[in-house]
């Protein structure tokens, strides 16, 4: 066989790293960005991205810092002023008392996680992940050597895990459980007393942990966000993650934090200490000033999400054989596409995967989705409603007509 140096025929690289899947939001960005490099009008609706700019009091915040020439390491875990702002936040938005030592602030709520997982998980431990699920909680699994353990929640429930699941999957094996409310890629969001009843299961098991991902809090079009560290009786089992990417629109600015009991946010800064350090110090205080400047310019946001569900949910109901629960929060929908499974393109070729119907879209209807295998949901697509109106009345129209060709 043929080698060359992108392809030795010996890799050098890890088991650790071979074993790890490519983001598949990721694969499919770059498909499309492929396809319109070739001049191809492509609507990407795969990214997870707030297509909104930052709030310009931010920008202004991380303008100052650099004009004061704040641009030195900060310590690890966050400057103080930032991690009592988060504190104060928590106690405002979430009625959660946290004191300083309980946070820590990482490069995105991504590297909070991937904290919390390896921090937490030994090899062999069990992971149960909500299913459908974000698609990095797994692999972070993988790389802590952990057993995902992916528990699924029904379609007539909309994709949420109830208790009796919850009671039934944990084993003496368990460690950690994993989910996001608002859901990423469902948009579901777990009710107060979903929460409360989740709540009474793991105060049975003082051993087991979790990981409450809550990055979609402000985008929510029901109300009101639960937390389950509000339950006192398991609030030391939870570490709450967040962040400011999708809430303030920074994501390229990579910032996001957990909350924790004090033994747990001192290990995940041990972690951090030894691999990147604080996030930048420009980006903190520009964070400072989204927390101090509340939540108004999120609701402004949050308004046009509303407005774009509600849009892309009226054109999805003319379309058959697309069932979609209505997302209660985040800006995603993921319909059950499976009365696709079967059909013929015009090709000539069947389509038997939701991965495939999404390379059909792509290449027929130029519109970039997520195979919902990707998020352990491998009869769904991901579609994610942050674009402007216009594109996505195009998107869903283009949609309509290269389906209606499947026969
Ligand atoms: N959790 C979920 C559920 C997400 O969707 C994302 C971003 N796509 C993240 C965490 C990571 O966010 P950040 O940009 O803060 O790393």
């Amino acid at each position: 066989m043929p080698t060359d140096a992108a392809t030795p025929a010996v890799s050098v690289i890890s088991d650790r790293i071979n074993a790890l899947e490519a983001p598949q939001t990721i694969e499919m960005a770059k498909k499309a960005r492929a396809l319109a490099a070739q001049g191809v009008d492509v609507i990407s609706l795969s990214f997870g991205e707030p297509d909104f700019q930052t709030p310009q009091y931010i920008k202004d915040a991380a303008k100052q810092a650099i004009d004061e020439g704040f641009t030195f390491y900060t310590p690890v875990p966050g400057i103080p002023q930032l991690r009592q702002a988060i504190c104060d936040k928590l106690k405002r938005d979430n009625n959660l008392d946290y004191q300083p030592d309980s946070i820590v602030v990482s490069t995105g709520a991504k590297q909070a996680l991937a904290n919390a997982v390896l921090a937490l998980v030994n090899p062999g431990d069990e992971v149960i992940i909500f299913s459908p699920f974000w698609v990095s909680y797994e692999e972070m699994v993988k790389l802590a050597e952990g057993v995902t353990v992916r528990l699924e929640g029904a379609l007539e429930n909309d994709y949420k895990v109830t208790a009796a699941q919850l009671e039934a999957a944990i084993t003496p094996r368990t460690k950690l459980v994993m989910y996001s409310s608002p859901c990423n890629p469902t948009g579901a969001v777990w009710s107060r007393q979903e929460l409360a009843d989740i709540a009474a299961v793991l105060a049975r098991h003082p051993q087991v942990l979790v990981v409450a991902d809550e990055i979609y809090e402000y985008i929510n079009f029901v109300g009101e966000h639960a937390s389950l560290a509000q339950f006192e009786e398991v609030k030391d089992q939870v570490v709450t993650v967040n962040g400011f990417s999708k809430g303030y629109a920074m994501t390229g600015w990579r910032i996001g934090y957990l909350a924790a009991r004090p033994d747990i946010a001192a290990a995940c800064d041990k972690l951090q200490s030894q691999v990147t350090s604080a996030t930048c110090s420009i980006t903190q205080r520009a964070a400072l000033a989204a927390l101090q400047g509340g939540r108004a310019s999120a609701d402004e946001m949050v308004a046009a999400y509303r407005r774009r569900r509600d849009l892309v949910l009226e054109m999805v109901k003319d379309i058959p054989g697309f069932v979609t629960p209505t997302p209660e929060g985040a800006f995603y929908i993921f319909p059950d596409v499976s009365a696709y499974f079967g059909k013929l393109t015009p090709a000539g070729d069947t389509i038997t995967t939701s991965r495939e119907l999404a390379l059909y879209l792509l290449n027929d209807a130029h519109v970039a989705a997520v195979d919902g295998g990707a998020f352990g949901a491998p009869r769904c697509l991901r579609f994610s409603t942050a674009a402007a109106d216009d594109k996505l009345i195009e998107a869903f129209r283009r949609i309509a007509l290269s389906l209606a060709k499947l026969h």
